[in-house]
């Protein structure tokens, strides 16, 4: 089984903000929100929008989320402060409507889908694992349905689903329980040496790290360092032939 990571090894570090982002997450929290009264929804979308800036600016330099506080906390300190419930399904749906979906302007970087065909051929699944704020397994299919490659993938976990961001173990884990296999038929394709190379040596699973949108890595614990997504499936298919 190939696990892979999102930002910085299937699309782009950065995620580009768009005046445009905003109002589709307000028509997104509205379309939650049914049966409640509009002047309450707006000043939700605003207490939303406002203090959900600081990540998503963040977000804007690196996909990789590193901002502590859970965006299920956020969204309910907002909805209790509009005077909303706040219980976990609408919370949840609060969270999806805050995730910005991907757009003509977001592509995968080069390679991407060949590789996931390649990991088919091969005859392994390919599972997601990824670290993020907004985004759920639902909200990644979506995604990957718009950028056509959702046939190539088998399983999604992010870190809002494990309840954990990488690199603790949680992630990768919850995938390796989903294929029920063991981690030594596990390889794990990522970009970042702590987020996931570390934790993925430490589980004695497979790794390959890789550099499609950095700069080339010094150092690095992986099994196999390549520049871009055909070099990786190389990898991957010399790593099988050496069984
Ligand atoms: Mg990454």
């Amino acid at each position: 089984m190939a696990l892979i990571d999102v930002g910085g090894t299937l699309w782009p570090n950065s995620w580009p903000i768009r005046k445009t982002d905003a109002f589709g997450r307000r028509v997104r929290i509205q379309a939650a929100m049914p049966g409640i009264e509009p002047a309450t929804v707006e000043a939700l979308a605003d207490a939303l929008i406002e203090s959900s800036r600081p990540g998503d600016e963040a977000r804007s330099i690196s996909t990789e989320s590193a901002v502590s506080t859970g965006a299920e906390v956020l969204v309910a300190q907002c909805l209790v402060r509009c005077g909303l419930p706040a219980d976990a399904d609408t919370v949840r749906r609060i969270r999806r409507a805050m995730s910005i979906p991907v757009s003509d302007q977001m592509k995968l970087l080069p390679g991407a889908a060949e590789l996931l065909t390649e990991i088919h051929t091969l005859g392994m699944r390919t599972v997601i694992a990824s670290n993020t704020y907004w985004r759920d397994a639902d909200s990644y299919w979506d995604d990957f349905r718009v950028l056509g490659v959702a046939e190539q993938i088998d399983a999604i976990v992010t870190s809002v689903d494990a309840g954990h961001l990488k690199p603790h173990p949680a992630v990768f884990e919850m995938a390796r329980r989903w294929a029920g296999v063991t981690a030594e038929l596990c390889v794990v394709i990522g970009n970042r040496e702590e987020n996931d190379i570390e934790p993925a040596l430490a589980l004695g699973m497979r790794t390959i790290l890789v550099y499609p949108d950095d700069p080339k890595p010094a150092t690095s614990r992986a099994h196999a360092v390549v520049p871009d997504l055909w070099a990786c499936a190389k990898a991957l298919r010399d790593m099988l032939d050496d069984e």
